[in-house]
């Protein structure tokens, strides 16, 4: 072999599948045959693949301004694709950062929060996320989703200091956890520089969803203690979550807010890191030091963002908004007639439920896979759905038979 695939234990894995083309919600793999993508490929596509319209804005884009240097230039794709998303934004969300990718816009986040203190003579190292956190696998997000990660422990001793909140499973325990925020934010509050959160859905940690409440709670928490809120809407934003960012379910506006994956419709790597004008004063200077000196050469490459203005175009469009209510009401309404599982939840497009252990959900995805042409990837013992946003219900139907018929 001569690539070595991510998230792979090269040894053990199975061969990997060759794709040769995609359409809508189907890929066709190298036998020909379509199958059903219940992933959304990693969670990126909301439009379906090869989506017409994504694809010649791409093509026309290309053929106008294939990159440019984004420091001192600036280009349409860019300003445009950012005037259409503040409409979808709170008021106070007014500053736009480009990346190229969800752990990209995390180290942007972690890094703007930490200088803004720094820029104004404090000095604050420490940051709070929510146990089970994932924010991606650069240093800065590995270390921001804290040391009892499953997927990183093995750089544990490069992590910066944070402290855990705990993930309460029921009302009561939403107490409890609010509680040692409370208590740690008391005794540490001038060392604390900010709170990174997934709101409501932790995708990597098996789509685990905790209450709107809480999310508030714990916000407005961090918040009156003086440290700054990120919301990594990397995987939740453009309407993943049935309304356009999660952040909608509460009434609390982050200070940062992180948005990538389903930015350009799941064509191209692009991504944003959106914060206030109150932070962006702090590096606004005669002083180039206080400047946030960071940038990559691929900055909000006009083509991905020609796609991103044309992604966001679609999603506005009321069959785009019908097909994500049908697809959560479809979650909604078979998820229960599932036999043999357990926790079975659901929010807007995603659904999930859990089942013994992560060989039986493995099991589950392979029968899924030979028996029924669907797609489905677990994370150990926990199996969701995330469809394409274009999928018919007859497919997002069947796709709930297959499970049903799998599971009895
Ligand atoms: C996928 C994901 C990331 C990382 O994004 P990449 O583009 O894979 O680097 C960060 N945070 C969340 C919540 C994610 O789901």
């Amino acid at each position: 072999m001569t690539i070595w695939h991510p998230f792979t234990q090269e040894k053990t894995a199975a061969k990997p599948v060759e794709v040769l083309s995609g359409e809508g919600a189907y890929l066709t793999l190298s036998n020909r045959e379509k199958y059903l993508d219940m992933v959304s490929s990693w969670w990126v596509n909301i439009h379906g693949h090869c989506n017409k319209e994504i694809a010649e804005a791409i093509y026309q884009q290309a053929l106008t301004l294939e990159h440019v240097i984004f420091a001192g230039f600036t280009h349409s794709p860019a300003e445009t694709l950012c005037f259409n998303l503040k409409k979808h934004l709170p008021a106070l969300l007014t500053k736009f950062f480009f990346s190229d990718n969800g752990s990209t816009a995390v180290e942007v986040a972690l890094k703007m929060a930490y200088q803004f203190f720094k820029n104004q003579k404090k000095e604050r190292n420490v940051f709070i996320n929510l146990e089970g956190a994932y924010h991606g696998d650069t240093l800065g997000a590995m270390s921001a989703a804290g040391n009892d990660s499953k997927y990183h422990s093995t750089f544990s001793e490069f992590f910066f200091q944070t402290f855990t909140i705990d993930f309460p499973e029921n009302e009561e325990a939403e107490g409890l956890s609010l509680q040692k925020l409370r208590n740690f934010l008391e005794t540490n509050k001038n060392k604390v520089c900010a709170m990174i959160l997934e709101p409501l859905v932790q995708g990597a940690a098996g789509m685990r969803m905790y209450s709107p409440r809480f999310l508030e709670k714990i916000s407005v928490e961090a918040r009156n203690h003086g440290v700054l809120v990120i919301f990594d809407e990397i995987m939740t934003g453009f309407c993943r979550t049935g309304k356009m960012f999660s952040m909608d379910y509460i009434k609390f506006t982050p200070d940062i807010l992180c948005v990538s994956k389903g930015i350009t419709g799941g064509f191209l790597p692009l991504s944003l890191t959106i914060t206030t004008d109150q932070i962006y004063q702090a590096f606004f200077s005669d002083d180039w030091k206080k400047a946030f000196i960071h940038g990559h050469s691929y900055t909000a490459n006009p083509i991905a963002c020609a796609a991103a203005v044309k992604s966001l175009e679609i999603l506005e469009r009321r069959e785009t908004l019908n097909q994500i209510q049908m697809i959560s009401e479809t979650h909604k309404r078979l998820l229960s007639n599932i036999p043999n599982v357990f926790k079975q939840r659901s929010l807007g497009t995603i659904s999930a439920f859990d089942v013994k252990n992560k060989e039986i959900a493995a099991q589950i995805s392979q029968k899924m896979f030979k028996e029924h042409n669907i797609i489905v990837r677990p994370i150990e013992n926990t199996v969701y759905l995330i469809p394409p946003y274009c999928i018919s219900i007859s497919d997002l139907e069947r796709c709930y038979r297959a499970l049903i018929k799998t599971l009895s």
